[in-house]
């Protein structure tokens, strides 16, 4: 049996478009607090670099599209 140990954080952080997006302050930052300093291992961001797919720049670590969550002016 192999031990698997996980980070304190998402070793993504450097290389992930949406990161530094979402750790400036304001309401985009609940995602890096549940997800990116959190658990990771459900971001699909993550899953899906992980498996080789390609990740769209506005896709949120729950599956939706970033530009969908935006305030409404
Ligand atoms: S958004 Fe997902 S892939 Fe990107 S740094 Fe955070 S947890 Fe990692």
């Amino acid at each position: 049996m192999v031990d698997v140990v996980m980070a304190d954080h998402c070793p993504n952080t450097s290389s992930c478009a949406l990161f530094p997006l979402i750790s400036k302050p304001g309401f985009l930052r609940v995602w890096q607090i549940n997800y990116c300093e959190g658990d990771y291992a459900r971001c699909e961001r993550f899953k899906r670099s992980c498996g080789g797919s390609d990740v769209p720049a506005t896709l949120l670590p729950n599956g939706e599209d970033l530009t969908a969550n935006l305030p409404k002016k």
